[in-house]
């Protein structure tokens, strides 16, 4: 009798796994999302990317207990921006320069790897680091963007490439940092480069076969030709007296989507115009369709069903690429299917996904570019003073980098709360009336003498205490602030909320920390010793719940705001961190700061570093820093070694490390001005050296 019945449950366990093949996700399985909660399916855990995980058994009374399990270091210290895939035991997650890593979800032992081999020098086109944000899993395959614009799909078992498109013209300057999105047997992609000037699309390809299936452009073309669909028919109507398309025009989708399987409906977050001076771009005025707008359209053949644009006439890079999220929620005593933003420019959306109609908004952070939003007509109502045509307009806020960017959110049925990881900045915009396009550059159309940094301590500790971050638990409905945890740094994770009454965020200083999701009392924190931007996400193997975060400094504030706030600099390569209850693992002892050493004397007259100052704002500070202070992610060009001065011309114009991601710029700086950057360089190094010489 017991072995009939024991060979019975073999029987029955066998069928089973026979027919749920591993990583064999469909679109099903994620539309159901909620009957496996031990598994993150897709990007935001659902098709509406709450990024809430219905998982409890780590709550707000045991979370003291919560420590590192295991660790996984990567290959690079530049950023990591990537939500991992858990299914079946097996974490999928990205890297910094595209790479893909299968791990074993409970103790991060690498299964696969692979390395699309992206030519370090198109890094050059990235504006924000060579970040990537993570891979979709489907029918077996692992399907990822390169920065180098390819879309590969792996065999999900092996790691072998199953089949490889190129999803960009390369003779622009096209990235891709994002996740695809799988709609059923579609992958959606899209890209990044509005800031050195491309033109925006997204793009759907067949999941088994790699070919592309549509293609929708999120802004017009050159009028002179016929526009690929209808509706840019009417977008160029909104476009006026420019030549936007040799820039490119912009209305790149480089991060967020969301899709609502009861409408059928893909909405696609659009970013900002190239340039991002309008007028330059659109000169005649107009909203430039469909630029900083939320565009929802059929996924299976991208026609255009409805848009709003939370910045008409975008001139200030407030993209509308942020995280989207969709929910029921109940508005005035009525459940309504919102789509919930908050875009860069600092107002938070609610808006009705079916139609694409104004519900509400309400800033979020102090804004000063407008006053408010019209509640009738759902448009901002933009601030005279701070208008910047013709002029320089200091302390515009939000800045570029916006109160909220790509760190995504997330929104907890329970709370009914939306947790946004905000940030305070503010930049200085000028109108550069001797723009010239050129395409080996950034090209916004922005004074960079505008943007220089304060030359005093003063006005730079100013500065820096001006600039801060916090995490903001807002009520949707109420359009109000409940509650918020403030930190010194802007730049800080994206966030997770979970059934056991928390929210998880990292900060820029290395801090993970654990809040009681329905009045944010501050329960838990640990240090992970390194800079954190990434989403974290819960899963949960043989009865066991994790939280797991990747952990890595890097991306746009990283690299050109040029401020190491975390103990251990950017010097520590990445790492996906997973923890659970009852486990106390340390990570390896940081590396530390190494001391500067002497620059060489400073000699050139004021008139060169002046040049130098200029040129290396135009062209250097995007990766290096604004004041040549380093990030600690990319190389500090005030501590450059005796050698680098040595060989400084034939890194620059020479091209000697573009094997590092250092192009040559030969094409755009003069060997004059090279050696002006250097006069600047050894200028400013010397300025540094004496002031910790000073303080010591
Ligand atoms: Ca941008």
């Amino acid at each position: 009798m017991m072995k009939n019945k024991s060979f019975y449950i073999f029987l029955i366990t066998a069928m089973f796994y026979g027919c749920n093949q591993p990583f064999n996700i469909s679109h099903e399985r994620i539309v159901q999302a909620d009957l496996e909660p031990e598994n993150w399916m897709a990007h935001g855990r659902t098709f509406d990317e709450q990024r809430f995980s219905p998982l409890n058994q780590i709550d707000s009374k045991n979370i003291q207990d919560l420590g590192i399990d295991w660790y996984f270091t990567t290959d690079t210290n530049r950023g990591h921006e990537a939500s991992p895939i858990v299914v079946d035991g097996v974490m999928f997650l990205t890297s910094a320069w595209s790479v893909v890593y299968a791990l074993d979800a409970t103790n991060g032992e690498m299964l696969w790897k692979y390395d699309p081999l992206v030519p370090k020098e198109w890094g050059y086109n990235a504006c924000c680091d060579v970040v990537n944000r993570g891979v979709a899993v489907s029918k077996g395959k692992v399907v990822f963007g390169t920065i180098d614009g390819r879309l590969i799909a792996l065999d999900a078992k092996s790691g072998s490439v199953l089949w490889e498109s190129l999803t960009i013209d390369k003779s622009r300057p096209y990235t891709i940092t994002g996740a695809p999105r799988i709609v059923k047997d579609k992958v959606i992609i899209g890209n990044g480069g509005a800031e050195l000037g491309v033109r925006g699309y997204v793009s759907a390809y067949d999941l088994d076969l790699g070919n592309m299936i549509w293609r929708f452009y999120t802004v017009p073309g050159d009028p002179s030709h016929d526009f690929e669909n209808p509706i840019l028919e009417e977008a160029v109507k909104t476009w006026k007296g420019g030549k936007w398309w040799e820039v490119g025009g912009g209305g790149t989708v480089w991060d967020s989507m969301a899709y609502d399987p009861e409408l059928d409906l893909l909405y696609i977050g659009v970013g900002n115009g190239s340039p991002w001076n309008r007028y330059i771009r659109s000169p005649g005025g107009g909203d430039n369709w469909f630029l900083s707008s939320i565009v929802a359209l059929k996924p299976d053949t991208g026609e255009y069903v409805w848009h709003y644009q939370t910045t008409p006439g975008d001139t200030w890079d407030y993209t509308a690429t942020q995280h989207m999220i969709l929910a029921d929620i109940k508005i005035d005593n009525e459940i309504k299917k919102v789509i919930m933003q908050a875009p860069k420019n600092g107002f938070f959306y609610v808006i009705d996904r079916t139609n694409g109609s104004f519900i509400s908004a309400k800033n979020y952070v102090p804004v000063n570019w407008a006053t408010h939003i019209d509640p009738i007509s759902g448009r901002p109502i933009e601030n005279p003073e701070k208008n910047y045509e013709n002029r320089v307009v200091e302390e515009i806020t939000p800045g570029p980098l916006g109160g909220h960017n790509w760190q995504p959110m997330s929104y907890s049925p329970n709370t009914g709360l939306v947790y946004i990881p905000a940030q305070e900045l503010f930049f200085n915009y000028g109108d550069d009336n001797n723009f010239v396009y050129n395409k080996n550059t950034w090209n916004t159309g922005i004074d960079i003498n505008a943007t220089v940094p304060p030359k005093s301590q003063e006005e730079l500790n100013e500065l820096l205490n001006a600039i801060k971050g916090h995490l903001s638990a807002w009520d949707p409905s109420a359009q109000q602030e409940v509650w918020r945890s403030s930190y010194d740094w802007p730049w800080n994770g994206g966030v997770l909320s979970t059934a056991g009454n928390l929210v998880f965020q990292g900060t820029t200083e290395g801090k993970f920390i654990a809040y009681k999701a329905d009045n944010g009392e501050k329960l838990w924190e640990i240090d992970l010793q390194n800079g954190i931007g990434a989403p974290p996400i819960s899963y949960s193997i043989n009865g066991e719940q994790y939280i797991a975060v990747m952990v890595g400094y890097g991306g746009a504030y990283a690299l050109t705001a040029g401020v190491p706030p975390v103990h251990s600099g950017g010097n520590i390569n990445g790492r996906i961190v997973s923890l659970k209850l009852g486990s106390n693992n340390q990570l390896p002892e940081p590396k530390s700061y190494a001391e500067m050493t002497e620059p060489p004397a400073s000699n050139a007259d004021m008139a060169t570093i002046a040049r130098g100052e200029f040129e290396y704002h135009e062209h250097c500070q995007f990766c290096h820093g604004a004041g040549a202070v380093g990030g600690g992610v990319i190389p500090d060009l005030q501590q450059m070694t005796e050698l680098t001065h040595k060989t400084f011309l034939g890194i620059v114009l020479g091209g000697a490390h573009k094997d590092k991601g250092m192009v040559s710029f030969k094409e755009m700086i003069s060997e004059e001005q090279a050696e002006d950057i250097h006069a600047y360089l050894i200028d400013q190094a010397n300025k540094t050296y004496t002031l910790l010489h000073q303080s010591n």
